[in-house]
């Protein structure tokens, strides 16, 4: 027990009591100095969508823990959440990344990971043409299911450090267009624009919500 917590502790003898009394005043000091710099925080739910083995999990790995590998160890996750907080201009989001897993190869699409789902992120590998096709097929299952004509969804080529390509640079900005939505090349294990992806992917839900000044170039503060 810790009768005065937020104040001078009546009884300082008791050090967890000091310990517990300090934390909590630390934690109301950083709150109130948020608070004053006008810093606000909020929940995104983000869900990885793409076919096995385009490098999801490697993806969502490099943001979170920035790690890569070990390389062709070939782990079929189960549906995973990461944690991450970012920072952009005032406000701090607080993500979760749903690594989806299981039947996405046949196009099916997760009910459960979807609820409450703020954005997208469509993962491809330029080095499979069937990944692409099954994104294509997702995108239709995943619009019927919530019944929209449009999602926040940002398209990543991944892989972008492979020569052996199956699709070109010039395929991926096609369906980009068609989809009017943003695509960027990636690459997990050259660490290449990882940061960007998740900073386009907030930036677009907050399109409209005035949360984000509009049309700032990426500036994702990772915390
Ligand atoms: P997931 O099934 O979509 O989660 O894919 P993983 O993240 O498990 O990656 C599948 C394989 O692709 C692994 O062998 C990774 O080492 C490899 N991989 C992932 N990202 C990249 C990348 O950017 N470049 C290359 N060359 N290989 C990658
Ligand atoms: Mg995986």
């Amino acid at each position: 027990m810790c009768p005065n917590a937020l104040y001078p502790p009546v009884d300082t003898r008791s050090t967890n009591c000091t310990i517990q009394t300090q934390y909590l005043r630390a934690i109301f000091t950083m709150a109130s100095l948020a608070e004053s710099a006008g810093v606000r925080t909020v929940n995104r739910k983000l869900i990885l969508i793409g076919f096995r083995g385009v490098g999801k999990t490697s993806l969502v790995r490099r943001f979170v823990d920035k790690e890569f590998g070990p390389e062709d160890q070939y782990v079929p996750t189960i549906e995973q959440s990461f944690k991450k907080s970012v920072r952009i201009e005032n406000i701090v989001f607080k993500t979760e990344v749903i690594d989806t897993a299981g039947k996405d190869e046949y196009a099916t699409f997760s009910r459960q990971a979807s609820v409450g789902a703020h954005g997208y992120i469509f993962v491809y590998s330029v080095t499979s043409q069937s990944s692409l096709d099954q994104l294509i097929k997702v995108r239709e299952n995943l619009l019927n299911l919530i019944g929209s004509d449009t999602v926040p969804i940002v398209l990543v080529a991944q892989k972008c450090d492979l020569n052996e390509r199956e699709i070109s640079s010039a395929v991926g900005v096609q369906l980009a267009k068609e989809w009017n939505c943003p695509l960027l090349n990636v690459s997990a294990k050259m660490n290449v624009n990882i940061d960007k992806v998740f900073d386009t992917m907030l930036r677009l839900i907050e399109k409209d919500s005035g949360l984000l000044q509009p049309g700032k170039k990426p500036s994702c503060k990772i915390l």
